[in-house]
């Protein structure tokens, strides 16, 4: 039996993404609305990577200076990396002063800097020209859930989208054009090798999905009207007699939501496409952040041959 997937006008070609002028916000139009890029530049010297000798120091004049200072010395790299331990330090241990966002920021980038970027200039300099990342991965937006963090990927190895509830939304071009545009690249220009959904443990997302009266009703903005998404997997979740714990129930709807999503992802007939010419494969997998454990599996689909009429 051949399946008939509904088939939208859309560009199939694999011509890679040109922004052209007509994608560029003219800034003067919205002044209010953009930050300045540049507001920031002098924040690395406040808050004592650099000693400016009491007067500020342009970031570009401060950078200059440590690059200078460390092709003069290689020890000063150590020396470098001990005093932003020490101020990483001293900013986690004086809980009497108020959290200083921009100080954790830019302490972060600072040994990002020290620690990665200037120790794998290959590396680097191979992203600098492009990526070729072989997964498209969907995670949660849980702080605790990071795919990068937990699964070890380096810079260019992961495009990742991340949302409440990691849920991919059916094909949808007025609703869903964030979703579908980040597939979209994934696939046709990135032409990614894997798109894996990763759900995870006490996921709020899902239990707020589980909450949800039968009646419908619904008290947030967006929240609910997202995850219901996924109320395929909600339903089924529901209709299993033999498990009544709430949590177990939410347990359960985390994974079978990622298989709704999985079956999402074929509404998307690049995506389809794909998978049937098998260059791209899914994966679903559940993060366990309590346990400390990562299930990772593959859904049979029974995918026959696009017919388009
Ligand atoms: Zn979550």
């Amino acid at each position: 039996m051949f399946l008939v997937p509904f088939v939208p006008p859309l560009a199939r070609g694999t011509k890679p993404f040109i922004p052209s002028s007509h994608n560029i916000i003219n800034h003067t139009l919205y002044p209010n609305l953009y930050p300045s890029l540049f507001c920031s530049r002098n924040k690395l010297s406040q808050i004592g990577l650099f000693n400016t000798g009491g007067s500020e120091m342009a970031y570009e004049e401060a950078i200059a200076a440590l690059t200078k200072l460390l092709s003069e010395k290689a020890d000063l790299g150590d020396i470098a990396a001990a005093k932003i331990k020490q101020l990483t330090a001293d900013l986690e241990a004086d809980a009497s002063k108020p959290f200083n966002p921009d100080g954790r920021i830019l302490t972060g980038f600072a040994h990002f800097k020290t620690e990665k970027f200037q120790k794998n200039p290959d590396l680097y300099g191979e992203l600098a020209k492009g990526q070729s990342p072989k997964f498209l991965v969907f995670a949660c937006s849980d702080s605790r859930v990071c795919p990068s963090h937990v699964l070890d990927f380096q810079p260019g190895e992961a495009f990742v989208v991340r949302n409440i509830a990691n849920m991919v939304p059916p094909y949808d071009k007025t609703k869903y054009s964030g979703t579908g545009a980040a597939i979209e690249y994934a696939v046709l220009h990135l032409k990614v090798e894997n798109i894996v959904v990763v759900g995870h443990s006490c996921c709020g997302g899902i239990k707020g999905l589980m909450s949800i009266p039968d009646d419908g009703t619904t008290a947030s903005e967006f929240i609910e009207n997202w995850v219901q998404i996924c109320t395929p997997a909600k339903s089924k979740v529901k209709s299993d007699a033999s498990v009544s714990e709430f949590s177990d129930q939410c347990t359960n709807c985390e994974k079978e939501a990622v298989n709704v999503s999985l079956g999402n992802l074929l509404t998307y007939p690049f995506v389809r496409d794909a998978v049937v010419k098998k260059t791209l494969f899914l994966k679903g997998a559940h993060y366990n952040f309590v346990k400390g454990t990562f299930d990772l599996w593959d859904l049979d689909f029974k995918i026959c041959a696009s017919v388009y009429v």
